[in-house]
């Protein structure tokens, strides 16, 4: 069976079908990075690595991109507070949130491209559009997209036009008296006082928030994709603008699945920094490993809200446990050689007839497992189908059994988690010398340009629990 993908665009589940045969261009709209992420942006960072490791787990290479949106008023107003440049925020804020994306065990992004590095991609795609009659300067320097010009505006949100009149009240940002229709939204604005500034044709100025995606979705992964995600609160206006960007500018199909995961929320109402009802990453990290809180975004569909709740949170560490006492239990018998007497193929180190059926059972539990996640990405079933291996494993390590055929039990549990990008199995702490002779290795990698080696380091030590960070003065390093 193919896999299944609900389809914002259609509102219905689709045969995913990607515009390249074994090959994924996908893109997720990245947090402003004006404060550490909290447990609501997490969400989609979880949700679509999850989404990633699957398409990888069935063959695909994935080409991932995810931006930071580094200039913003909430970043500059910060800024100003502190009596610092936007880009101090901006880069104090993208390492913070690299640094929470790698105790979660989030991939990093094939590219991360950051908003202020990409202007010039924008002014061309703001100059073709105005050439296309899809935009207009107006005298104070401001650029409109010109919304009735774009036949499709309104198919991803599906709204219509004549409802969303004058309703677009958070796209007014400056000039709005110039529009020529209320629909229309900011591609270019003129600078104020204090705020970063790039020449234009127009005047001197910023992008609108919109554009910065259409053009980095372009420059690294094509004009046509196959997957743009994002919180489900992105649906209108940004993918929609995003949409009518890209499609005008380019004359083509954008991007062909548009995935949305439903908000994580506390006392049922959306987790987010302006309700100021939130928590950080890290403040949740002090409380819980960070397992249990990737366990817990998994515990629901990405398309139900989860309610983050600490009953919940403990519900989440229990079953975490559940599989790592599990692996922990198989380690210990595979020290111990078998699991009660040892047997003649324990000796010859060949799996008996019985244990190679067993394994052919064990087996239908990752095809069920790839059942459920082929119906538009199941976590929460496909975690279940975990525990149900897990049970499993945990009745046939009570029986005497060769070790060869633990150690598969045990990659069967881990095969499983690591789709879910759970690391399940508690490595022995390693010596500081250890860590440091490895961080001196990674160094050596990256100076000879073996960029593959120092990120399979860095993983390495991240699977021991230890979490690297490059800075200024070298890379320091801490347990997790
Ligand atoms: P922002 O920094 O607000 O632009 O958000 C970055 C990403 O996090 C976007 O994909 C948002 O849709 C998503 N997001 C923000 N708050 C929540 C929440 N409470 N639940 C789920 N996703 C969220
Ligand atoms: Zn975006």
């Amino acid at each position: 069976m193919s896999i299944q993908i609900y389809n914002t665009l259609s509102k219905s589940k689709e045969d995913f079908v990607p515009i390249e045969p074994g090959k994924v261009k996908m893109y997720v709209c990245g947090p402003t990075v004006y404060n550490y992420i909290h447990i609501g942006n997490a969400r989609p960072m979880i949700v679509f690595d999850t989404v990633r490791r699957y398409l990888e787990h069935k063959g695909y290479e994935v080409n991932y991109v995810s931006n930071f949106t580094d200039v913003d008023d909430k970043i500059i107003k910060k800024a100003n507070e502190e009596g610092v440049d936007s880009e101090v925020i901006s880069q104090r804020f993208i390492a913070e949130c690299k640094k929470d994306m790698q105790a979660l065990n989030v991939k990093p992004a094939t590219t991360h491209p950051q908003a202020t590095q990409e202007i010039d991609g924008m002014l061309e795609m703001i100059e073709t559009l105005i050439h296309k009659n899809h935009a207009y300067p107006v005298p104070d320097g401001t650029v409109y997209f010109r919304t009735r010009s774009f036949p499709g505006y309104g198919k991803l949100s599906h709204k219509n036009l004549d409802d969303l009149r004058g309703g677009n009240r958070s796209l007014l940002v400056t000039g709005e008296d110039q529009k020529e229709d209320p629909l229309d939204f900011v591609l270019w604005k003129p600078k104020k006082e204090g705020e970063p500034s790039w020449e234009s044709p127009w005047c001197d100025g910023r992008p609108g928030w919109h554009i910065e995606c259409s053009v980095m979705s372009k420059r690294y992964l094509g004009e046509e994709i196959d997957i743009h995600a994002g919180g489900e609160d992105l649906i209108f206006p940004h993918h929609e603008n995003e949409i009518a960007q890209s499609e005008a500018a380019n004359g083509k199909p954008f991007a062909k699945y548009w995935m949305h995961n439903a908000f994580l929320n506390i006392d049922n109402r959306k987790m987010s920094k302006s309700a100021g009802n939130f928590f950080t990453v890290r403040e949740i990290l002090e409380k819980y490993d960070p397992q249990v809180l990737r366990f817990f975004m998994l515990s629901a569909h990405y398309r139900s809200p989860l309610n983050f709740s600490a009953e919940l949170m403990e519900a989440a560490k229990n079953g975490y446990e559940r599989i790592a006492t599990s692996v922990e239990n198989l380690n210990y018998l595979i020290g111990k050689g078998v699991s009660g007497e040892p047997t003649s193929s324990e000796r010859s180190g060949e799996l008996t007839e019985e244990e190679k059926e067993l394994l052919r059972e064990a087996a239908s539990y990752e095809e069920k497992f790839d059942e459920v996640m082929d119906d538009d990405f199941n976590t929460a079933d496909a975690l279940s189908v975990i525990f149900e291996l897990v049970k499993f494993c945990n009745t046939k390590a009570a029986e005497p059994h060769s070790k060869a055929f633990l150690e598969a039990l045990k990659a069967k549990i881990l095969g499983l988690a690591d789709i879910c990008g759970l690391i399940v199995e508690r490595k022995e702490e390693m010596l500081d010398e250890e860590i440091e002779a490895l961080i001196e290795e990674r160094q050596a990698a990256r100076k000879a340009k073996n960029y593959g080696r120092a990120d399979q380091i860095r993983s390495e030590l991240l699977e021991k629990g230890i979490l690297l960070e490059d800075t200024r003065e070298g890379v320091k390093w801490k347990r997790a």
